[in-house]
């Protein structure tokens, strides 16, 4: 494979772990060279794409948005069906916890690679980690490296994707982003599963990152008074 060329697509969810990605790609392409990508894919927590703009327009890159319906017409999972709660519970049947929307980032990396395509752009980066996570299969490193394999045969590209929390800790993430200059920016993201903000403090999203923040010894800008 050819050299990757210095641009670089990064996947913002509007997220503590996408926004973190977005201060490594800058770091390591350059603020002109990142644009980001939010997907309007029905999420009951429409706060989500308010903060990822708002993340975007702080880190001064392009964002854009783009709408994917599918996922809540297909229903069954707890981050677009307000029928079901998120009480971290797990799938009967799969055994995987009941946010799991089958296939989203490989739906997401797809739309992501051909909007690169379009743009010129090789590097994708998603903030997806196999460690400290709910186990979601499609953010395992397996899955990725084939997912790529498969983009760069489907669409003739040299696209590249990196997880660069792949195997971080929670701890580790919080470090990262304060090593790269993107605390502020923690102060504008969203993690809360009940979508409360400030944050409810007791869903699994918001025990999480509080333990991250805990471990890294560092004050979560997003819980300190304004
Ligand atoms: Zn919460």
């Amino acid at each position: 494979m050819n050299e990757s060329n210095g641009k670089a697509l990064v996947l913002l969810s509007g997220g503590q772990d996408s926004t973190t990605c977005l201060y490594w790609a800058i770091d390591r392409y350059g603020r002109d060279n990142v644009t980001t990508l939010s997907f309007d894919y029905g999420q009951r927590h429409r706060i989500e794409l308010d903060c990822a703009a708002a993340i975007a327009g702080h880190a001064r890159v392009d964002h854009r948005c783009l709408p994917i319906d599918t996922f809540t017409a297909l229903g069954g999972d707890a981050l677009t069906d307000a029928g079901i709660d998120v009480a971290n519970e797990t799938d009967a049947t799969s055994g995987l916890p009941n946010t799991f929307v089958p296939g989203r980032n490989l739906v997401f990396l797809t739309y992501a690679a051909a909007l690169a395509w379009r743009l010129g752009v090789d590097n994708l980066v998603t903030g997806v980690a196999q460690t400290d996570y709910s186990g979601y299969p499609d953010c395992r490193e397996n899955t990725l490296a084939a997912l790529q394999q498969a983009l760069r045969l489907g669409m003739e590209s040299n696209v590249q994707i990196h997880a660069p929390l792949m195997h971080l800790s929670k701890r580790e993430t919080v470090e990262l982003a304060r090593d790269l200059g993107g605390l502020d920016a923690m102060a504008l993201t969203h993690t809360c599963y009940n979508g409360l903000r400030p944050p409810c403090g007791e869903c699994p999203a918001c025990l999480l990152r509080a333990k991250g923040f805990a471990a890294a010894g560092v004050e979560d800008p997003l819980l300190a008074p304004a």
